[in-house]
Order: structure tokens, then sequence, then C-alpha cells
């Protein structure tokens, strides 16, 4: 519906994905689709247009799946292989749009891509209809600074992956924070009243840069928001099983899972 807005998973697994190569466990054999998770990544359609958070190694199979043809910008959370390897497949999008895709990330993340694509920076052909390289402008955007895409509001987060520092994204009362394994308190401020908060869990065992489960249900527990999605989830967290022990309000995140807020 026109002027509706809608958060749609399009990946929800750990950086190795899930099903894991060459792994028989009961989660990577799973016939259940809510154990088959392309990496991280989600969509938010607004009124004025669609923005990406995050582009995996599956973005084209998770944009096909989707049923997106484009997007009109992409927030990057961090520089990981999970969240941006699948960048070249925004190749296609400037036709849509006429013009370069939009690329909102800080310092940090903007320098790690114009290493990892140089060849997207080298002279570029802005006038070929067809796009060989990637065509990107970047938006530098500061922690806690709130800035504005397709008329939406939206404030970027400071959170810890052990020592790295990444981007959490709140758009009106939804935030989206993976790969964190603490959040400061300044930050934990800015995550009160919160209609839906989407949050990192691994799995069970302790892991230095993400939040386990029962790390996840404490920040919860914590920030009280009506309702919780859970992703970057490895093998270790099988669908049906884990979910029937969560709280009321706390879902597992799963591939093509949408909800309109
Ligand atoms: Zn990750
Ligand atoms: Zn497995
Ligand atoms: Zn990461």
């Amino acid at each position: 519906m026109p002027g509706e807005r809608i958060f749609t998973f399009l990946g929800t697994g750990t950086s190795v994905g899930v099903p894991m190569i060459g792994c028989g466990c009961q989660t990577c054999t799973s016939n259940d689709p809510r154990n088959q998770r392309y990496r991280c990544s989600v969509a938010i359609q607004v009124p004025q247009g669609r923005i990406l958070i995050d582009t995996p190694p599956e973005l084209r199979l998770q944009l096909l799946r989707a049923k997106i043809p484009f997007v009109h910008a992409v927030l990057l959370t961090h520089y990981h292989a999970d969240h941006l390897f699948g960048l070249d497949d925004v190749r296609v999008f400037p036709h849509h749009l006429g013009g370069p895709l939009p690329i909102y990330c800080n310092m940090e993340t903007e320098q790690m891509v114009r290493r990892t694509f140089a060849y997207a920076f080298q002279g570029r052909d802005y006038k070929s209809p067809y796009n060989f390289v990637p065509l990107l402008e970047f938006a530098r955007i500061l922690e806690g600074e709130p800035f504005e895409v397709l008329g939406e509001r939206i404030l970027p987060i400071p959170l810890d992956h052990a020592q790295f520092k990444v981007l959490g994204f709140r758009l009106g009362s939804v935030a989206y924070c993976t790969d964190v394994s603490y959040i400061p308190s300044s930050s934990m401020n800015m995550l009160m009243d919160l209609d839906v908060l989407v949050l990192d869990a691994l799995r069970t065992k302790p892991h230095p840069a993400h939040f386990t489960l029962d790390q996840a249900l404490e920040v919860i527990s914590e920030l009280r928001p009506k309702q919780a999605f859970l992703t970057h989830l490895s093998h270790d967290l099988e669908y049906a099983e884990v979910q029937a022990k969560l709280p009321p309000r706390v879902q597992l995140a799963y591939d093509t899972l949408s909800f309109p807020f």
C-alpha cells in the first residue's frame, strides 16, 4: 500500500551463513526455511522509496527473492565482509535512479569501500547506460547525529562489536542493531521507547564480538521494546526449538519476515 512503512529481513544469518558449508548439524540439514539464513541485511520501504541496510554477499539473491527491483539509498553498519561484499550488485540501480546510488556510512567504512571496490572509483563513465562498475555517492554520517533519507529522520547509534565500532540505525520507533557485543549507556538512551528492536543474538556460547542469546534478552528486558526480533543467527540456534523457549514479544527473525510500522 503506498504510504505504508514496511521493514523486511532479507538475511538473518551470521557471517558464514546457515546452512554452513560442510556442516551436517540439525539446523544446517533442516527443511524448515526459517533455518536457512542468508547473511544479514534489511530493506525498509518508506513512502518516498526504499532503503537498504548493508550489502551482504547474497544481495542479488535476496533482492530477487524479495522482488525488490532497486533501492534509493544504502546505509552501511560497518565494513565486515558479510555486510559489504555484495556491494557490486548495486550496479544495476543507477539505471533506475538516473544517477549514482547514495551510500550513507561513517569515514572508516567509506575508506574501506574505496579500497575494497577501488575499480568503482577509477574513471567512471556516467553517460553509459550500462554500468560496468557500481556508481556510488558517499554521504558521510556521524555517530549520534540524525540525518535524513527519503524524508525519513534516521539516527545512527554507536555500538561496540568487540574492538570495532558499528552503527545501529533508528528510524522512528524501529531500531536495527546487528553485530554488537556491547551497547554504551549513551546509546542505550537512544534505544528507549521503541516499538521494535532488532538485535544481534549469535548463539548461546559466548563470543567476543556478538551478543549471546542471554545477553540479547538482558538488553531487551532493560530497554523494553514492544516487540524484539533477534538476528545474525548461527546454526547453533535451531528455529523452532529456540523460539519455543523465548519470552513473549521476542522472536527469532527469519529471512523474508516483514512487518509494517
Ligand atoms: Zn556480521
Ligand atoms: Zn550446522
Ligand atoms: Zn561484523
